[in-house]
């Protein structure tokens, strides 16, 4: 045997005493040490009066719960490119008003995503039309209806659908896709704008509706919420998802109350801007991201005075909109005229 050959013996040997008790141990040590790297996050996102929640499972799965108003959407997709989202593995759009959905065509466009859950609730509006239309020219998406007893599984993370059935309530608001996420001892529930007729039918239903955290129904109207379900989810503390001096009055204080009178802490999206929940399972810790910033962008000198349009909202602004400078460059059209807008499709801002 020459040096060399022994040489090669030995290094081998080392080798192999070396990996295998790592091979061996790894998996366990990965496993804690994943949880404490990568925790469950829930980030309920300040979208002013809308809703929007993205959950990012220890596994790196994200799923995005709404997307808040259409016109929302630069700070989103800013948002969610900062928490790393590279795509969307479920999109959730609990029913069709447009505080929940609108922000979800952009975000469509801007991400892949792999399953669109929807209530299956038709709406004869243009805007709602649109969100479909965007689903349906992306081939790669799958539609899909939402039904209770539907379950998802991403890796420690498990989500069951609460609500709706196949036979969808009279309002949207209570077709909206309630859904129970659960990660070891903690849980959330995501209500979207279910009324008390959703909150009845989920009752009655028999799934287990306690959760650690409540994302209030409907941003704590008072027709949400109501004291039976409130104690049957009884929740350690409530999100309340709403926009500051918004003409609903909402969140309206009996809501407050009945969630005072139990003890739950109470989070707000007017007052803290976005809340962000990290838990390991056993646990969570909250931390305050901020209020929403919309990004602006300057406009070229040769390009003053001249109306904006928005190619993604179909919205235009005059020339002196402080909402004109938040266009981005790559969706902004200049018009020189209001009617000039108008007639290529855009509709005025009421801003
Ligand atoms: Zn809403």
């Amino acid at each position: 045997m020459s040096r060399n050959s022994i040489n090669g013996v030995f290094w081998k040997f080392l080798v192999l005493a070396l990996v295998l008790p790592a091979v061996f141990s790894f998996p366990a040590l990965a496993g804690e040490e994943a949880e404490r790297e990568n925790p469950l996050r829930v980030h309920f996102i300040d979208v002013g009066q809308g809703d929007c929640s993205l959950i990012q499972c220890p596994d790196g799965t994200n799923i995005l719960i709404d997307g808040g108003r259409i016109w929302t959407y630069p700070f989103l997709i800013e948002y969610l490119r900062n928490a790393g989202v590279e795509k969307i593995d479920l999109m959730v759009a609990t029913h069709p008003h447009s505080d929940h959905y609108g922000g979800l065509i952009p975000v469509l466009k801007a991400f892949p995503v792999g399953t669109v859950l929807d209530p299956g609730k038709d709406h004869p509006t243009d805007l709602y039309h649109r969100f479909l239309e965007t689903i349906k020219s992306l081939p790669e998406v799958e539609f899909k209806l939402a039904r209770a007893g539907q379950r998802y599984s991403f890796g420690g993370a498990e989500i069951l659908i609460v609500h709706p059935s196949a036979r969808l309530p009279a309002h949207p608001n209570d077709a909206s896709i309630v859904l129970k996420l659960t990660h070891g001892d903690v849980s959330f529930l995501f209500t979207g704008d279910a009324e008390r007729v959703a909150e009845m039918e989920m009752m009655s239903r028999g799934f287990n509706l306690r959760s650690t955290v409540l994302k209030v129904g409907h941003h704590g109207s008072r027709t949400s919420t109501g004291t039976a379900f409130l104690s049957r989810v009884s929740p350690r503390a409530a999100v309340i998802p709403v926009g500051e001096n918004n003409r609903y009055g909402h969140p309206h204080p009996e809501v407050v109350r009945r969630l005072r009178l139990r003890g739950v802490e109470i989070f707000r999206t007017d007052l803290q801007g976005t809340v962000l929940f990290f838990s390991d399972g056993r646990d969570y810790r909250v931390e305050f991201p901020g209020k929403a910033v919309y990004p602006e962008y300057e406009i070229p000198e040769e390009k003053a005075g001249r109306i904006v349009a928005n190619r993604v909202t179909l919205l235009y602004y005059e020339p002196r909109s402080p909402y004109a400078v938040q266009v981005p460059p790559a969706d902004r059209v200049f018009f020189d005229t209001a009617v000039g807008a108008e007639t290529a499709g855009f509709t005025r801002s009421g801003w």
